[in-house]
């Protein structure tokens, strides 16, 4: 089995992780990127992003991760196609296997593994994604100008998302399974008190509709009665939770309650020294590319100061 040894190894391929390959990258730390199969994370799926700076025109997700690419490609950037499948940072230099077994050696590690939105599963949910269905009002909600929109979940997100679409939407619709929402009292409230959010609850969604080309309603089951009932709107938001990619760094790294992993604050430093994390998988508040890149810068700072505090 091939083994090398490298200054810094960033997992991840999203806002994060290209940005820490170009700071690397410039400051000559030669870094190793893993891409994992779907190189360019969640922004592959985004269609136009109208809120990252320096682009007034607004600009496709898969565009601008290619451009964050052929950024890195300038500094000295190596990539590798495919998955970490087993990593080790119990000692340094850190472990990492990739799944054609090789492994390689990190001085440094920067995950940036990301985050996925969970999704209800359902067929029609995939037919209709980025055509009325998604899973982020920051990011989709401004095409929804006085159009009638569904939120689905009961956490702070969905709270969240659904005040958050209320600046765009005619009307929104919070449906939750349950009686009592998951989300913290002051957002219930907030969401309860705005005039634009109605609430339908214990209700799960059934099916999306649509006209083959974008969403034209949903079919909701009453979980009590079993009633269903069809509703017209033009978007279905799904807010039922992320899942940060982190599995791989269970019991060797801390984390909170969700799986995310725990950064210092005003840092991205994890509970191990030369293990740094970046992106949406130690941020569950913010979740934007702006907030991914600027963490990702930090982590390739912090990792170049712990590089020459060990020589
Ligand atoms: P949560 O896990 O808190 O909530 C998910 C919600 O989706 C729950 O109401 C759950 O229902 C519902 N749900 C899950 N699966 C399904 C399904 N298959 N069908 C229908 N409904 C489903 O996730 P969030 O993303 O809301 O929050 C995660 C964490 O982030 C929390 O700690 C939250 O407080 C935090 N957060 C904080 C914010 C802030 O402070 N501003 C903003 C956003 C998030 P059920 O309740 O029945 O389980």
């Amino acid at each position: 089995m091939d083994r090398e040894i490298r200054d810094v190894v960033i997992i991840g391929t999203g806002p994060a992780g290209y940005t820490a390959a170009i700071y690397t990258g410039r400051a000559n730390l030669k870094p190793l990127v893993i891409e994992g199969h779907q190189p360019g994370g969640q922004l592959m799926i985004t269609t136009d992003i109208e809120n990252f700076p320096g682009f007034p025109e607004g600009i496709p997700g898969p565009e601008l991760m290619s451009r964050m690419r052929q950024q890195a490609e300038r500094f000295n950037v190596d990539f590798v196609y495919g998955s970490v499948t087993d990593a080790d940072v119990s000692r340094s230099p850190f472990s990492i296997t990739l799944d054609d077994n090789r492994e390689i050696l990190a001085r440094t590690l920067i995950i940036a593994t990301g985050a996925t939105a969970k999704w209800l599963g359902i067929e029609s949910e995939a037919i209709y994604r980025g055509r009325g269905v998604s899973a982020c009002a920051t990011c989709d909600g401004f095409f929804f100008k006085n159009c009638r929109v569904f939120v689905i979940g009961g956490g702070d997100t969905a709270m969240e998302e659904a005040l958050y679409l209320t600046k765009f939407a005619s009307e929104v619709v919070l449906v939750h399974r349950r009686e009592e929402f998951r989300a913290s009292k002051i957002m219930s409230l907030r969401a309860r008190k705005n005039s634009k959010i109605t609430t339908m609850l214990n209700e799960v969604v059934e099916e999306i509709l649509g006209d083959g080309m974008k969403v034209t309603g949903i079919r909701l089951r009453n979980v009590k009665t079993g009633e269903l009932t069809e509703h017209a709107c033009e978007g279905v938001f799904m807010a039922i939770g992320h899942e940060p990619n982190a599995a791989l760094f269970k019991g060797q790294l801390d984390m909170d309650d969700y799986g995310y992993i725990r950064t210092n604050a005003h840092s991205t430093e994890t509970s191990v020294k030369g293990v740094f994390a970046c992106g949406d998988v130690q941020d569950f508040v913010y979740r934007q590319a702006v907030t991914a890149v600027g963490t990702g810068c930090m982590a390739a700072v912090e990792a170049e100061r712990y590089l020459e505090s060990i020589r």
